[in-house]
């Protein structure tokens, strides 16, 4: 006890003459006091400690816990500027692994830097954007993010493949592959193509050091090409029950047209209890065995199973922009805008849906698989940033302990980037991508919602929670400071409008 006295009274002692943090400037040093971490390894809080920032890099942590302290590590360090994380959780900073980067919706312009703000509020220090339209004003993005020229979290692109003209053949593949690696893509995104084009794609991408993000679709190929040729990730879900269909093709009515978005979303609410369990197994551990990751974006099909929870979520009220809300109105037009003559019996099969689907992700972990986690918000009612953390609430849903939660969209979603190596943990030498947390969001996920949680303290009510500094690459940012921000963004776009 009186060596815990003696640190209690060191860390008031260190702290007295320090600078807070600029937000938006990175300084020569900066110093974590007393922090509780969570590594995104996989393992359970450990602390206190103080993390040392030099530059972007985590340069050293020193723990001050009653061991260290007895045996003299436990050193303070010191550094021209801190932060007291004096009962707060630090966080590698978290990895969106399945994102768009969104300045317009439906047509109308929005805005680039309400989406990143959200992001940097929300704690994300990384996306990996899958699919825009445009590779080079993505790699623009990319570079001024990376040279500190704009609040942003790092982008990580991952070139549309299907963009126009469509490569139809084995050849044109090639060259379309050949193409984005010029442009300096970080990977690819695949969607809707014929076995023999994907086969060339994925080839070819391997051999430049290209990986692979591939959304199936309902089409000629599943999960089982996936495993044989390499793919880095899995989207979504689609594909993987497809795999272990006996008859090799879902039940679909007579009337079934995949480019009816209702029947499209109506029909795979059926998907997974068609699944044979047995070969679902099989599909799985092949998944596994080959290195092909999952990445399930679990948020994003959760108005089909709840559509009145998706329509109404708090954060909507101060920051939804009235472009996005537009969006998210069902429009046969819009991608994602399906919710027309949307049934209490298509909930109920998307409920299911969702039991088969969770149940398939925890058996894929246990086998080996790698999961990460993406919000892929901007459709479907689902917010930049808020997506990602209802993201990790499905996750512990799913049935994972919430330090496999906090695992799968931190160092596992370095993993599927390739990164996994300077990213995605709190260790010494890696990035300084960090969050500061004002609550333990192992006990409780929806800390991480910026909006914040009430809660009972001493008998008295209180509003804490929320992410309060995320830094990324060594620079600080005040997270609740960006979301008002974000808040006034969209006070002055719905004043535009006369609402
Ligand atoms: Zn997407």
């Amino acid at each position: 006890m009186r060596v815990l006295t003696t640190a209690l009274l060191s860390i008031a002692a260190v702290s007295a003459g320090a600078q807070a943090p600029t937000s938006g400037k990175r300084a020569e040093s900066l110093v974590i006091r007393n922090a509780t971490i969570v590594d995104g390894a996989g393992t359970p809080a450990i602390g206190p400690a103080d993390i040392v920032i030099r530059g972007n890099r985590i340069a050293e942590i020193a723990w001050l816990d009653p061991v260290s302290i007895a045996n003299g590590r436990a050193k303070r360090p010191t550094a021209a500027t801190e932060i007291d994380a004096t009962g707060k959780y630090v966080l590698p900073g978290l990895i969106n692994g399945h994102a768009h980067v969104q300045d317009e919706r439906g047509g109308i312009p929005q805005p680039l830097d309400y989406e990143l703000k959200i992001w940097l509020a929300c704690g994300i220090t990384s996306v990996r954007e899958v699919g825009a339209d445009n590779t080079a004003s993505l790699i623009d993005l990319r570079g001024r993010s990376d040279r500190g020229e704009v609040a942003s979290p790092r982008i990580f692109v991952y070139a549309r493949f299907s963009n126009p003209p469509v490569p139809e053949t084995p050849d044109a593949a090639r060259q379309r592959v050949r193409d984005l690696k010029k442009m300096g893509a970080d990977g690819i995104k695949l969607l809707l193509v014929d076995r023999d084009v994907m086969t060339a794609m994925e080839d070819e991408a391997h051999k430049l050091g290209l990986r692979i993000a591939h959304h199936a679709g309902v089409e000629e190929t599943n999960a089982w090409d996936d495993i044989r040729l390499g793919t880095t990730s899995i989207e979504h879900w689609y594909g993987i029950p497809d795999a272990a269909i006996k008859d090799g093709v879902q039940n679909f009515p007579p009337s079934y047209n995949y480019n009816n978005e209702v029947d499209r979303f109506r029909y795979a609410g059926h998907l997974w209890r068609e699944a044979d369990p047995d070969r679902l197994m099989m599909v799985l551990d092949s998944m596994a065995a080959h290195h092909v990751a999952w990445m399930p974006t679990l948020d994003i099909y959760e108005a089909s199973r709840d559509l009145t929870r998706a329509q109404n979520q708090p954060w909507f009220r101060d920051y939804l922009h009235p472009t996005l809300e537009e969006y998210f109105k069902p429009n046969p037009n819009n991608h994602g805008s399906y919710f027309l003559g949307w049934t209490s019996t298509d909930e109920t099969f998307w409920k299911e849906n969702y039991r088969i689907w969770m149940n398939a992700l925890r058996e894929f972990e246990r086998r080996g698989g790698l999961i990460g986690a993406g919000d892929d918000a901007g459709f479907i009612y689902q917010l930049y940033g808020f997506g990602l953390i209802r993201e990790l609430e499905l996750h512990q849903e799913a049935g994972f302990n919430p330090i496999k939660v906090i695992q799968h969209a931190t160092s596992n979603n370095a993993r599927i980037l390739g990164r996994e190596s300077d990213l995605g943990r709190v260790k010494v030498g890696y990035l300084a991508d960090l969050i500061v947390v004002d609550g333990n969001p192992l006990e409780n996920l929806k800390v991480l919602y910026p909006t914040g949680v009430d809660h009972i303290v001493n008998g008295a009510q209180v509003h804490s929670g929320g992410v309060q500094w995320t830094i990324k690459d060594g620079i600080p940012y005040n997270a609740p400071a960006l979301l008002a921000e974000v808040k006034e963004i969209v006070r002055q776009a719905r004043a535009a409008r006369g609402h």
